[in-house]
C-alpha cells in the first residue's frame, strides 16, 4: 500500500481512500459534452489505486483508450465528518498533484448503460500521485496553478480559480457523504485538455513553483 510523501518524509498514515469529483471545471465538462452538475459529482478510488507518479507508472492495455486528467490533490491530516469550511481547510496537511487515469472507452460504455464508473476509474494504479508539500505554502486556495506536459508539449494548464465547487466547499460536501480520515486523498477535478496517454509517454506535472514531477508510462502486467 502506498504511503504518501509530505515534505520529503513518509506521512504518518498510509493512503486510505481517494475521494474524487467529476466535472469540476466547466471547460472540461464541455470538452466531453457533459452537462455542468448542480452538486458535486463524487466518486471514490480505493487505496490500491494510488501509486507513485514519479519514475514510472503503469497503465492498462487492451481496454481501449486511457486518458490522463491532471488534478490538484489534497492529503488529509485530520478526520472530517460534517465539517464546516474552516474545519475542512484546517484538515489539509499537504497539497500535490494526481492523475485521475480513466479508461475512457470503458467509461463511455458504462455511462450508456447508466452503470457505475469503477471499472473505468478505480482500477489498481488509476491514481498516480506526486509527493505533497505542506499546506502552509498555500495563501489562496482559489489561485493554485497546475500544468501537465506530455513528451515536452503542454497539454493542460489550469488554475483552481476555475473550479465550479471550490476546495473548501468540496471538502464540506464530501465530509457530509463520507467520513474522511488522515491519509485519505482528495482529488479536485481536472481542467480542460484531457487526452490519451500511451505507453512510453514522458509526463511532467507541475504545481505552482512548489513541485515538478516526471514520470514515464509503462504497460500494466
Ligand atoms: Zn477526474
Amino acid at each position: 500500500m502506498y504511503t504518501p510523501i509530505l515534505d520529503a518524509e513518509e506521512f504518518l498514515s498510509p493512503t486510505g481512500k481517494v475521494v474524487c469529483v467529476g466535472r469540476n471545471y466547466a471547460a472540461h465538462a464541455a470538452e466531453l459534452n457533459n452537462p455542468v452538475p448542480q452538486q458535486p459529482l463524487l466518486f471514490i478510488k480505493p487505496a490500491d489505486a494510488v501509486v507513485d507518479m514519479a519514475g514510472e507508472f503503469a497503465i492498462p492495455t487492451g481496454q481501449g483508450s486511457v486518458h490522463y486528467e491532471l488534478e490538484i490533490a489534497l492529503l488529509l491530516g485530520k478526520k472530517l465528518k460534517n465539517a464546516d469550511a474552516a474545519q475542512a481547510l484546517a484538515a489539509i496537511a499537504g497539497v500535490g498533484l494526481a492523475l485521475d487515469l480513466t479508461l475512457r472507452d470503458v467509461q463511455s460504455g458504462l455511462k450508456d448503460k447508466a452503470h457505475p464508473w469503477e471499472r473505468a476509474k478505480a482500477f489498481d494504479g488509476s491514481c498516480p500521485v506526486s509527493p505533497f508539500v505542506s499546506a502552509s505554502k498555500v495563501t489562496d486556495w482559489a489561485n493554485i496553478g497546475l500544468q501537465l506536459d506530455i513528451n515536452g508539449a503542454s497539454r493542460q494548464d489550469g488554475s483552481s480559480a476555475a473550479m465550479l465547487f471550490p476546495i473548501a466547499e468540496l471538502l464540506v460536501e464530501m465530509s457530509r457523504c463520507f467520513t474522511l480520515n488522515p491519509g485519505d486523498i482528495i482529488i479536485t477535478g481536472t481542467p480542460e485538455g484531457v487526452g490519451e496517454l500511451k505507453v512510453g509517454d514522458a509526463v511532467q506535472a507541475r504545481l505552482q513553483d512548489w513541485l515538478s514531477v516526471d514520470g514515464v508510462v509503462t504497460a500494466a502486467e
